[in-house]
C-alpha cells in the first residue's frame, strides 16, 4: 500500500513536471525538435530503468505535441537512426562509435571538445531546422526572437535523466 502510494506520488510529480516543462518549451519557442525512440532497442532492453525512462520521454513528447498544435507551433521529430550523439556538431564528422560511458569527448577531426548530451541536442536542433526549412518554414538556429521574422527553436534530447 505504501509502495503503491509512493509510485502514485512519483507518477503525479512526473506528470506535473512534464506539463510545466512542455508548457514552457512551447511558450518560449516556435519549434521544438525531439529525437524519437529506437523501438527495436527498447524491445531488446530488459532492464527496468530504460523502459521507465522511455515511457517518461513518450509522455513528454505527447504533451509537447498537443500543446504545440494548440499554439500553432512546430514539433519536429528526428529520425531515431540519425547519429546525433556520434556526430560532431562543429564539423559534422562522424565517430565510428562512442561508448555510453563517454560523457565528454574530443572530435578527432576538428579537435572540438564536446559534452555528449549538449552535442547531441545541438545536432538534433540543426536537423530539425533543416526539416522545417525543407517544409518551407524559417527558423533561427540560435534562439531568441528576431526582427526579421525568423523564430527560435529548442531541442530536447531523449536521454535526459531528469524525467
Ligand atoms: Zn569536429
Amino acid at each position: 500500500m505504501l509502495v503503491a502510494k509512493a509510485h502514485e506520488r512519483v507518477a503525479n510529480a512526473r506528470n506535473d513536471f512534464q506539463h510545466k516543462l512542455s508548457r514552457r518549451l512551447v511558450d518560449e519557442n516556435q519549434a521544438i525538435c525531439v529525437e524519437t525512440l529506437k523501438v527495436s532497442n527498447m524491445l531488446k532492453n530488459r532492464r527496468l530503468a530504460k523502459p521507465i525512462a522511455d515511457a517518461a520521454w513518450g509522455g513528454l513528447v505527447r504533451k509537447l505535441d498537443y500543446k504545440a498544435t494548440w499554439e500553432g507551433k512546430h514539433l519536429v521529430r528526428i529520425d531515431p537512426w540519425y547519429p546525433s550523439t556520434k556526430t560532431c556538431c562543429h564539423c559534422a564528422s562522424k565517430m565510428a562509435s562512442l561508448p555510453l560511458s563517454a560523457r565528454q569527448w574530443t572530435c578527432p577531426t576538428c579537435g572540438a571538445g564536446h559534452d555528449r548530451d549538449i552535442n547531441a541536442a545541438l545536432n538534433i536542433k540543426q536537423q530539425g531546422i533543416l526539416q522545417l526549412k525543407a517544409e518551407g518554414l524559417s527558423v533561427s538556429a540560435c534562439g531568441g526572437m528576431h526582427k526579421t521574422g525568423t523564430l527560435p527553436a529548442a531541442a530536447c534530447e531523449a536521454r535526459s535523466p531528469v524525467l
